[in-house]
């Protein structure tokens, strides 16, 4: 295993990354470089006041490495909050894998990113995210004791995607609260972008609630596995933003709510479970405020997945885990109540929730 470039490389880069870490909070980076695999990773730890820091593993074919460390700051980052606010003892951190999961994942390359995360000896854990699943967890557990998400026949809770689905159920229940006077979702016309693990079953909750169900994803099977089993509407991933809908819900990747899509988008209601749906935290969460349109802050509603998982690694049971993503519920109301009566972009009065819990366990941390 390999670390590093040519010196003129690491000096350019470390600064711009340096800057990056300082603007946004982070504790410690960590780019991993295995030559004989092909694994290209960065594993980012923003903050660990709470606790190990804990977050999925994402591979995407990102278009150069710069697009793959932003993510991963942001996503990290977004895992502090998301980990405070869901009242879980941990900190926040994320990591991912520069290429395409369909055609590059390879035993060798997870195995090699799980010896990356043993070397960090506790200070991240590691789970699914995007392009990985339980199984893949459990390969990368043959070189590492820290990860979650594993399957059941291993000891582990499994797919969290159901848990994160209902936790973004719950929230649209509650905006819908806010935005129509009721939380019933019956007969509301709700787009769904992005068909994968958390989609299908959010798109199941829907159908259950008789909704009107718009969805669209890239891929072709996703799509078919949706239409097998629930009557809904596909439209072209470009569409979506312009459908006449009551919620529209992103659930695939991250800054589908900014300029463009917010002068297209007419839903009152924008809750999903795509992590850092707002492009700007602070432009497009002020923007959603000045237009009338109810944003349910991203990694409150998600965090269903993250308490699933704590419930692994804490050894708790699926009662336990309902009951705290059913909380979710209240949480967003809480936030959309205080985010409406003081006209406040929601992002910021969840972030700012979320920050209290750090500073205050911070303080009951350093009393012996
Ligand atoms: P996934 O990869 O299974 O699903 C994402 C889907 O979106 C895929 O089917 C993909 O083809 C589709 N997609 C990608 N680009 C698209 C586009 N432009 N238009 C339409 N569809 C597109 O991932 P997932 O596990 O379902 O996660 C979805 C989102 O929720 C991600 O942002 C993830 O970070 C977030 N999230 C997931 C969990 C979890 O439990 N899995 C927890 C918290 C947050």
């Amino acid at each position: 295993m390999s670390q590093g470039n040519s010196k003129e490389q690491v000096k350019s880069s470390s600064v711009s990354v340096f800057e990056e870490l300082h603007n946004m909070g982070h504790e410690q980076v960590v780019y991993c470089h295995d030559e004989e695999s092909g694994l290209k990773a960065i594993i980012g730890v923003h903050n660990t006041v709470l606790g190990p820091g804990l977050g999925g593993l994402r591979m995407w074919p990102y278009q150069d490495e710069q697009a793959a460390l932003t993510d991963v700051l942001r996503l990290s980052r977004g895992m502090t909050f998301k980990n405070s606010i869901a009242g879980l003892n941990l900190g926040g951190a994320k990591a991912v894998i520069i290429g395409d999961a369909r055609t590059q994942k390879t035993e060798a390359l997870l195995r090699a990113f799980g010896k990356f995360v043993e070397n960090l000896n506790g200070k991240y854990i590691t789970a699914e995210d995007v392009g990985m699943n339980s199984s893949d967890m459990e390969t990368i557990s043959m070189e590492t004791q820290y990860v979650s998400g594993m399957p059941e026949y291993r000891g582990g809770l499994g797919d969290p995607s159901p848990f994160t689905a209902y936790g973004t159920y719950v929230s649209m229940k509650a905006a819908a609260k806010k935005a129509f006077g009721s939380d019933s979702l019956e007969g509301k016309r709700v787009a769904v972008q992005g068909c994968g693990n958390v989609g299908q079953y959010i798109i199941g909750h829907l159908i259950k609630e008789n909704c009107k169900v718009y969805v669209c994803d890239v891929f072709e099977d996703r799509l078919k596995q949706v239409t097998s089993k629930y009557d809904v509407t596909v439209v072209n991933p470009e569409e979506i933003y312009d459908l006449d809908v009551d919620i529209y819900a992103p659930c695939a990747l991250g800054a589908t709510v900014n300029d463009d899509t917010l002068r297209r988008l007419k839903s009152p209601v924008i809750v999903g479970c795509a992590n850092n749906q707002l492009k700007d935290e602070k432009i497009h969460g002020d923007a959603c405020i000045q237009k009338g349109i109810i944003y349910a802050p991203d990694f409150l509603v998600n965090s269903g997945g993250v308490i699933n998982v704590y419930a692994e690694v804490i050894k708790a049971n699926t009662d336990w885990t309902q009951g705290h993503v059913e909380k979710i519920y209240d949480k967003t109301l809480d936030v959309l109540n205080i985010s409406l009566a003081q006209q406040r972009n929601a992002q910021e009065v969840a972030m700012e929730i979320a920050q209290k819990r750090i500073d205050d366990i911070a303080k009951v941390k350093v009393k012996y």
